[in-house]
């Protein structure tokens, strides 16, 4: 019996854990393995909430002794739930998340016992040797000094495993010249960006607004197998996809997965993961089969950035982890099979005041509704302007894979806004505002705005960035992928593109004003003028990025190439973006990131790219060599000697052998050399290709990689997997598609 078919035998279908009669609501539980604020004002002085409170705000950072009880109220509260350490819980450029734990305890010098400990000096700042994370040559080894600093956005919480617990503390990590060496620093960066611009641009409303802040709501895609696939995967265990593997004859074909009836070992997972997110404050609410045989989403509801992002990583982290408790394997690569959809992850980012009112929904009045135009052109303006920086930030090996395939947005970035809003747009840019199909209109006296119905019905999943009601969806981040840059990024384009067109609109306002209006009181009349105008300015000025149509069909190609729009297959390609000039000066505008940071994270990224496809490549080379081409030439010594016996047979004139069986066995013999020929030939190439790459500069491998390596890897993949359909299924020694993607 081959080892798969043992496998086979091994999973058990049922449904395995304990059964919990009657969960607890909820409510009852939720939040409570984080230090929230309502936990912090209970157990600190009112004063030390305060000023704790003004710092979260952007204000002075506390003080020694308030951080001290802080500390060690969070140490009491962290203790009585069983935590024996602590961690500064941080997000090197790993693109994973890091923690060192340090214990509470330390020696009481009178009794010489253990007492524990926690003071503010060690919750505000930690020193974690940063040596051996990449920062993309920002600093060399010998100055390794790098710190983690508390992050008081986001809350404290515990994690827990059978046998025990830890405290974990959010935080940014700097290099000692105070450079970003992680992906949280840019973004409340960048959400500080977006705070300046658009309480400056809401004041030209009127609007006495103290905080803008973004929001994120992020949909996680991923597939779950058994364990025991996945340990005999060489490609899946190190490259988190699959490198060779014939297609299943079914797969997605059917459409009977998409929303279908959730398996129960994966229902049981599914609550497994929902009761631990809920315990840490995640608010899970979705979940549900999607597309590919085994594929899965999980969406929580939508929080400040900064929070979502955490959030995302602690999932992603406990997706994985609870997984194997389940015996199943959580995959959270881009593209771990072919030929069936890869999995992404979506960002659903709006803008909120300080009143948790959402700007980007359209209002109830006209006024409301100037903002909401403004807001929505702002962000129009800031795709047109830095489109690629966002195709950028969905670059990487695994996702390159995925987009521009017929099932995730092409590599070209575009905006959907829907037939409504865009009739809208249409109106104001061409300057006349006519009563349309859709939509009722006020009158302001010096001009008709339209009123919008909230709900925009209209849909277009195939576009990478879309205006879905009240959010901004972008879909081509991949599903292993930090958010944290593409929110850093939208943040601070649309936060620029609000500057500009605020500006605009203070000059323009200026001119229009009439002599006599009251100087401080907003002039309603001119306010309105001034904007559609400088709005339908910018709206011109946008209009290649609008696209409503079919994102997959090959027409949009073409027609996006016309248009000037840039469509970079290659990752390597892509990143550049991050460092011409237009981009610097962006961030450095918005003091999001210093050229020194920008080019330190190109360096990574691309290292990544081609250090990741070195791995592939290398395992597929020693897959082959180790395990199918050792079955296959068992098979072909097996066909070999059955032909020998089919030629004597055929010599004995007494058998009557059908005309052309021997040719037919010949056929298969020749075909399987064949394969194995070109298998041993192209494995070769592939060595040779990567010793010519060696001595490459870095980027120049990794567009050589992009060029010859890769595609030479799927044309290897072709042979073999011709190989899987026609060898004994007994021989093959790796799980089929069919297995992974239906056997759980
Ligand atoms: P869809 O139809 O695209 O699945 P949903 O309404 O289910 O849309 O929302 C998807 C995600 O968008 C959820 O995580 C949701 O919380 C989030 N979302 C909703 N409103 C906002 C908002 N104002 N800002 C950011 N994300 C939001
Ligand atoms: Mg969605």
């Amino acid at each position: 019996m081959s080892t798969r078919s043992e496998i086979t035998q091994m999973i058990d279908f049922s449904a395995s854990r304990e059964k919990i009669e009657t969960p607890p609501p909820v409510s009852t539980y939720y939040g409570v393995n984080t230090f929230s604020e309502q936990t912090m004002r209970k157990m600190v002085s009112s004063g030390t909430f305060e000023a704790f409170k003004r710092w979260q705000e952007g204000g002075t950072v506390i003080n020694a002794a308030q951080a001290d009880e802080i500390a060690a109220a969070m140490k009491d509260w962290a203790a009585e739930r069983g935590a024996t350490t602590y961690s500064h819980w941080f997000q090197p450029m790993t693109g994973l998340t890091a923690e060192k734990h340090d214990g509470f305890i330390s020696i009481d010098k009178e009794t010489g016992g253990v007492i524990e400990t926690f003071t503010g000096s060690k919750l505000i700042l930690g020193e974690p040797d940063a040596s051996s994370f990449p920062s993309g040559g920002i600093r060399a080894t010998f100055e390794a000094r790098g710190y983690t600093a508390w992050d008081p956005s986001s809350p404290a919480f515990i994690t827990e495993v059978a046998l025990g617990k830890a405290l974990c503390i959010p935080s940014i990590f700097v290099s000692y010249t105070g450079d970003a060496l992680d992906k949280k620093l840019p973004l409340l960066r960048s959400d500080a960006a977006i705070n300046r611009a658009a309480v400056e641009l809401l004041r030209l409303f009127g609007q006495d607004v103290k905080q803008v802040y973004s929001t994120c709501g992020i949909e996680q895609e991923f597939f779950l197998i058994d364990k025991r696939w996945y340990n005999k995967r060489p490609d899946l265990m190190l490259a988190g996809c699959t490198l060779v593997g014939a297609p299943s004859p079914k797969d997605q074909q059917l459409e009977d997965q998409y929303f279908g009836s959730i398996k129960e070992r994966v229902l049981n997972y599914m609550h497994d993961v929902c009761t631990e997110a809920f315990k840490l404050g995640i608010p899970v609410t979705t979940r549900h089969n999607e597309v590919a045989p085994n594929q899965y989403e999980f969406a929580p509801i939508f929080e400040r950035s900064n929070l979502a992002a955490d959030n995302n990583l602690l999932l992603m982290d406990m997706m994985k982890k609870i997984a194997l408790r389940h015996d199943l394997v959580c995959l959270l690569h881009e593209k771990p099979f072919v030929g069936v959809n890869g999995s992404g992850k979506h960002v659903n980012w709006s803008l909120a005041d300080d009143k948790g009112n959402n700007l980007l929904n359209p209002g109830d009045t006209p006024e409301e509704n100037l903002i909401f135009l403004t807001i929505l052109v702002s962000v129009v303006h800031a795709m047109h302007r830095h489109g690629d920086l966002l195709r950028a930030a969905a670059a990487s090996l695994g996702n390159e894979r995925r987009l521009g395939a017929n099932e995730a947005p092409p590599a070209i970035m575009s905006v959907f806004l829907g037939e409504q809003l865009s009739e809208i747009i249409g109106m104001i840019e061409s300057g006349k505002i006519e009563k349309g199909k859709k939509q009722d209109f006020v009158d302001l006296g010096v001009n008709l705005l339209p009123k919008f119905m909230r709900d925009t019905t209209d849909r277009n999943r195939t576009s990478p960035f879309a205006f879905t009601g009240s959010k901004f969806e972008f879909r081509a981040l991949g599903s292993s992928m930090n958010v944290s840059t593409t929110v850093t990024i939208i943040n601070t384009m649309v936060a620029d593109s609000m500057a500009v067109i605020g500006d605009k609109i203070k000059k323009e306002l200026k001119k229009t004003s009439s002599a006599g209006a009251d100087k401080g009181k907003i002039d309603n009349k001119a306010l309105t003028v001034s904007v559609l105008k400088i709005l339908a300015a910018a709206i011109k000025e946008s209009k290649p990025i609008l696209f409503e149509g079919n994102n997959y069909c090959d027409d949009w190609a073409k027609e996006a190439e016309k248009r000037g729009l840039s469509n970079t297959h290659s990752s390597s390609e892509a990143l550049k973006a991050f460092i011409v000039p237009k981009a610097i000066e962006l961030f450095e505008r918005h003091k999001v990131y210093s050229k020194v940071e920008l080019i330190s994270r190109y360096n990574i990224w691309l290292s990544k790219y081609e250090k990741s496809l070195n791995i592939e490549a290398k395992t597929l080379a020693e897959m082959i060599g180790a395990q199918v081409l050792p079955s296959a030439y068992n098979y072909q010594s097996d066909i070999a000697s059955g032909l020998v016996v089919l030629r004597d047979l055929s010599d004995d004139m007494t058998i009557d052998m059908v005309e052309g069986a021997l040719e037919d066995r010949k056929d298969v013999f020749q075909k399987l050399t064949a394969d194995i020929f070109y298998i041993r030939r192209n494995l070769k190439e592939l060595d040779a290709r990567m010793q010519k790459a060696q001595d490459m500069a870095l980027e120049e491998k990794a567009s050589y990689f992009f060029t010859a390596i890769k595609p030479h890897m799927d044309h290897i993949r072709r042979h073999v997997d011709a190989l899987e359909v026609t060898m004994p299924d007994e021989l093959w020694p790796l799980p089929k598609y069919r297995e992974m993607l239906f056997i759980l």
